[in-house]
């Protein structure tokens, strides 16, 4: 399904808005225009919140989760950042593996199987598109993914 990227957003962030505690801030650096893409909205819906979801739990202090979505060519750039415990640097990219879950979230008891990510990673990858991580340990942790873009020309016709 065609989708703007930008009011799907805003809609999952408002439900996150609802429901948080208030040490948490949930900042939108959203641009003021449309990012159309094909997704399947359930599918995306499952990734974003499970992104989101991770910076609230990984992030025992609270702390500001920022959003941003940029474009690049054809693509479409989304990036979560959260003030969290971050991740040891040999560890970051082995999040996206099943059942993988860094020694901190096991030794605080934190719940989760270890599957949200690598269930993102295929989501993402079936839709065409990248998923990756930067993170800092004490500092915190941003998770960036790619879409890519429907090209303005023919693409609102159907
Ligand atoms: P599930 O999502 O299946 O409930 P989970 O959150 O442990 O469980 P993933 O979402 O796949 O699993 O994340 C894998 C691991 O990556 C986590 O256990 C945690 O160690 C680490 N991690 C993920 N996101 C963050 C984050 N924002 N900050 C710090 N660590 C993170
Ligand atoms: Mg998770």
């Amino acid at each position: 399904e065609r989708v703007d990227f930008i009011t799907f957003f805003h809609h999952i962030i408002d439900r996150f808005e609802m429901n948080k505690a208030e040490e948490i801030i949930l900042d939108r650096k959203l641009p003021n225009k449309e990012f159309f893409v094909w997704m399947d909205k359930d599918k995306l819906t499952q990734v974003v919140d499970n992104i989101i979801s991770n910076a609230i739990k990984y992030s025992p202090d609270g702390g500001r989760i920022t959003f941003r979505v940029d474009n690049n060519r054809n693509r479409l750039m989304v990036s979560i950042t959260d003030q969290g415990m971050g991740i040891a640097q040999e560890k970051v990219d082995k999040i996206f593996d099943r059942f993988y879950r860094a020694d901190k979230a096991r030794s605080r008891n934190l719940g989760g199987t270890g599957l949200g990510l690598a269930i993102a990673k295929e989501i993402i990858e079936a839709h065409h598109g990248h998923i990756w991580a930067e993170s800092k340990e004490g500092k915190g942790t941003t998770v960036h993914f790619t879409l890519p873009l429907i090209k303005k020309s023919g693409g609102d016709k159907r």
